[in-house]
C-alpha cells in the first residue's frame, strides 16, 4: 500500500464522527496490522451494507428490506407512532426496549440557521400515514432543543386535521437532550409520561 493510498484512508475516517486526523491515523494503523482478521471482513461489510442498505418508504428507517423490519413486524402496535428526528433516535429507542408502536423518521429538525425547511422533512409521509384509521396516537419525540421543539410544533400543526391524539415526551429529556445519549431508564420515563399536545 502506498504512503497515498494510507493519508486516503486516513482522510476517510478522519471524517467520520468523534474521529479527528490523530484518532483517524490510530485506526487505519490499527486495520493495517489486522489486514485479514479485521480489516477485509470490514471492507466487505461495508461494501454489502453500502449496497444492499434502503430507506423504509413507509417510516424511513434504513434497513437491508422496504418496508424495513419494524414496519414490517405484525407483532407492534400500528397504533402508536413515535416520531424522531434521526435513525439514531429510532435506535436508542429500540435498544431501550420502551415502545412497541411503529416509528417515522424526519430525517432532521427545522433549522433556519441549516437551511432546513419542511420540504426537506419526511413530514407529508407521516401526515399520510396519521389518516390511517389503524393509527390512533402520535408521539412527538423530536429533541428538547430550539430545532426540535419548533419541528414538533410544526408537525402538530400539519396533523391538526388528523383524527389523532397527539403526545410528546415527558420532562426527563433535559433541555437541549439528543434522545441518543439518554440513558435507556431516563428514556423510558419519558415515554411512559408521556403528556398531550
Ligand atoms: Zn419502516
Amino acid at each position: 500500500m502506498a504512503v497515498g493510498e494510507i493519508d486516503r484512508l486516513v482522510q476517510f475516517f478522519a471524517r467520520l464522527p468523534g474521529l479527528g486526523p490523530r484518532s483517524a491515523r490510530r485506526v487505519v494503523l490499527f486495520l493495517i496490522k489486522r489486514r485479514e482478521s479485521l480489516m477485509l471482513p470490514l471492507a466487505q461489510a461495508l461494501e454489502s451494507a453500502a449496497h444492499e442498505m434502503r430507506n423504509c418508504a413507509v417510516c424511513g428507517n434504513v434497513d437491508v428490506t422496504d418496508p424495513c423490519a419494524v414496519c414490517a413486524d405484525p407483532r407492534r402496535d400500528p397504533s402508536l407512532i413515535c416520531v424522531v428526528e434521526d435513525v439514531a433516535d429510532m435506535w436508542a429507542l429500540e435498544r431501550a426496549m420502551v415502545f412497541s408502536g411503529r416509528y417515522h423518521v424526519l430525517g432532521g429538525a427545522l433549522s433556519a440557521l441549516d437551511g432546513k425547511g419542511p420540504e426537506d422533512l419526511l413530514i407529508e409521509g407521516l401526515v399520510e400515514r396519521a389518516r390511517s384509521e389503524q393509527v390512533t396516537e402520535i408521539i412527538l419525540a423530536t429533541s428538547a432543543t430550539v430545532e426540535g421543539q419548533t419541528t414538533a410544533h410544526y408537525v402538530a400543526e400539519r396533523l391538526e386535521d388528523a383524527n389523532v391524539k397527539i403526545s410528546g415526551l415527558a420532562h426527563g429529556v433535559p433541555i437541549g437532550g439528543e434522545l441518543d445519549y439518554l440513558d435507556d431508564g431516563t428514556l423510558s420515563a419519558a415515554l411512559k409520561e408521556r403528556r398531550t399536545l
